[in-house]
């Protein structure tokens, strides 16, 4: 059984099947603490950057 761990925190996510060892993942509040700086704009409707450089 694979172990899988979360990288930021250390927190156990359990165990998958496919080897042996230790996989990292990222739990739940890490995933909102660390990542929402990049989701947030994309649920308030926000448009990638690069369609910005299509007008000129
Ligand atoms: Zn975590």
């Amino acid at each position: 059984m694979l172990s899988v761990i979360c990288a930021w925190c250390g927190t156990s996510l359990g165990a998958k099947p496919g080897g042996e060892g230790v996989s990292h993942g990222i739990c739940p509040p890490c995933a909102r603490r660390h990542l929402s700086p990049f989701i947030e704009p994309l649920k308030h409707g926000g448009r990638p950057a690069a369609a910005e450089e299509t007008k000129t």
